[in-house]
């Protein structure tokens, strides 16, 4: 493999998108708008029956082996491996990173001992996602040490929020030492805010927008004149909208309810709304939303967890249109939102009032606009790519003069 620091010409982007139990990863040709040549994914890490998945951007043909990972980092070898021949061809010139939470860093950082010391802070923030993250980027410095590496934040595209958004009401001290509302989701928030710059009417990204990214993990965000105005998530992607696992919300009074009643220890409770909640915890058969609708006929505890989650999307979209003044645009990306016509017309459904009203044949068929024409409101589905947003971030800042 060619180690090129030169972070010009032509050269191929590795994105890394690794901080939960599928390591996701994506090769693309450097260049203004960044090529996708190849992209897959390795399952089950930490399992004997880890796989690896990729699909070739050019041909589209799909490949799968069997692997044992123990952790993210044997992940490499399988992952070079499987790039190599790419790379004999077109050198790898840099390495991003899909980072969860980076504090208050409000745009994509070049990789340098400070910024890593920084992570090593965040840690405990988010203690799902920073440890493996950190320790990928660790690993490609030790084996690449020259190629530059570029850390993209899910967080960065909310640190514009007004403050009023970013404060979580207890006492001020802990404000002034970073615990406040981040958001995350961000690298598909401006993604879609960029498509939508390209495939709106002329205007709409400056309108008033609510885009709702409902996948295994789900969260909404309101952005008025490009904006960010609020997001459903908080200090941690745990809380907002019930997802397949995560509780969202809850009454902070819970926990020390449970302590005291069934001697709950935080790392219980922290496993318990990270883990075995939302979809998973009322269902109790399955986080997968495919699933609970098949089950939803006869098993009235899917019925339950799919009512909660359009319930609580509902909510959520009322309360950010207060926050905007209005609405203008709603978007459905990642798996639910784009492929779901059921659970998208279950969310509108009552929202006439908000001039929310859908065609149910462009809902059916996934159309990129699915409100009907008398609508007030533009409803969207959106395919939301958060590679390949690393990967035009990742170009940028290469292409940034050097300091
Ligand atoms: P992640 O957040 O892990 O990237 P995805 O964005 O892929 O997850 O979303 C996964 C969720 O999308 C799962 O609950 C899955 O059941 C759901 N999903 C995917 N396709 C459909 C579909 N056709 N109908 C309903 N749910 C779907």
């Amino acid at each position: 493999m060619t180690d090129s620091s030169s972070g010009s010409g032509l050269g191929s982007i590795l994105v890394i998108n690794g901080g939960s139990s599928t390591l996701k990863f994506a090769l693309f040709r450097i260049g203004a708008v960044p090529v996708p040549e190849l992209s897959g994914s390795i399952d089950r890490i930490g399992t004997p029956n880890g796989t690896i998945t990729w699909v070739r951007g050019d041909t589209g043909t799909a490949e799968r082996r069997t692997i044992t990972a123990s952790d993210h980092v044997a992940c490499l070898e399988p992952l070079l491996a499987c790039i190599k021949d790419h790379l004999a061809q077109t050198p790898l010139v840099a390495i991003g990173h899909r980072v969860v939470h980076g504090g208050r860093y409000r745009e994509p950082q070049l990789v340098t001992p400070a910024v890593m010391e920084e992570l090593q802070r965040l840690r405990g923030y988010d203690p799902e996602h920073l440890p493996a993250e950190i320790e990928l980027i660790r690993e490609f410095a030790g084996r690449y040490p020259h190629l530059p590496q570029v850390a993209c934040f899910d967080t960065a595209f909310h640190a514009d929020m007004p403050g009023v958004a970013r404060l979580l009401p207890i006492p001020r001290r802990y404000g002034k030492v970073g615990l406040q509302r981040y958001g995350f989701h961000g690298l598909s928030y401006a993604f879609l805010m960029r498509e939508l710059e390209r495939v709106g009417v002329p205007h709409e990204v400056n309108g008033r927008i609510v885009l709702a990214h409902l996948g295994n993990g789900a969260s909404l965000a309101a952005v008025k004149d490009g904006q960010p105005v609020d997001t459903t998530m908080s200090f941690t992607p745990t809380s907002g909208l019930p997802m397949s696992r995560r509780s969202g919300d809850l009454d902070p009074g819970l926990m020390a309810y449970l302590a005291r009643t069934e001697g709950m220890s935080v790392d219980q409770f922290h496993t318990m709304v990270n883990a075995e909640s939302g979809l998973l915890g009322i269902s109790e058969t399955s986080s997968d939303m495919r699933d609970l609708l098949k089950q939803e006929p006869h098993d009235p505890r899917a019925a339950d967890a799919i009512e909660l989650f359009c319930y609580q999307a509902k909510k959520w979209i009322g309360a950010f249109t207060a926050a905007l003044g209005g609405l203008d645009t709603l978007v459905f990306t990642a798996g639910i939102g784009e492929h779901s016509p059921v659970i998208r017309a279950r969310i509108c459904d009552g929202l006439e009032y908000l001039g929310v009203a859908l065609d149910h044949t462009r809902n059916e068929a996934g159309a990129p606009v699915i409100s009907n024409d008398n609508g007030r409101v533009t409803v969207r589905v959106m395919h939301t790519d958060e590679e390949s947003e690393i990967a035009r971030s990742v170009s940028e800042r290469l292409g940034e003069p050097k300091q």
